[in-house]
């Protein structure tokens, strides 16, 4: 995969637009919940690499998948809010795609 490198810039400007993506322990309940785990998107994957301020070319392509259900956010038990994180994403490969 490409793109792979961690970016600590990346996650500062993540948790200036989300500060609760910080509190993300890995346990695994958002993808248990997530409609679209089936369909490859794994969002407690998605929330270990931004927090590592890695953004991959399958990072990239996952969140797309994401209906803005909101379950996982309810769901989890910090509470945070997986929406907004996956949000950030999207509109950081907006961005980029425009630069181009
Ligand atoms: S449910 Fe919350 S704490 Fe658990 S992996 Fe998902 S985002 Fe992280
Ligand atoms: S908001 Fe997105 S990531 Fe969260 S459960 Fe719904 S589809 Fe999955």
């Amino acid at each position: 995969m490409g793109m792979a490198m961690a970016n600590p810039a990346l996650r500062e400007e993540l948790l200036k637009f989300e500060p609760t993506a910080s509190l993300c322990y890995q346990c695994g309940t958002c993808t248990t919940v997530c409609p679209m785990t089936d369909y490859g998107l794994n969002t407690r994957l998605v929330m270990k690499l931004v927090n590592l301020g890695i953004m991959n070319d399958w990072v990239r392509k996952v969140i797309w998948l994401c209906t803005g259900c909101g379950l996982c956010q309810e769901n989890c038990p910090n509470e945070i809010r997986i929406p907004n994180v996956i949000r950030f994403i999207r509109l950081r490969v907006i961005n980029e795609s425009r630069k181009k």
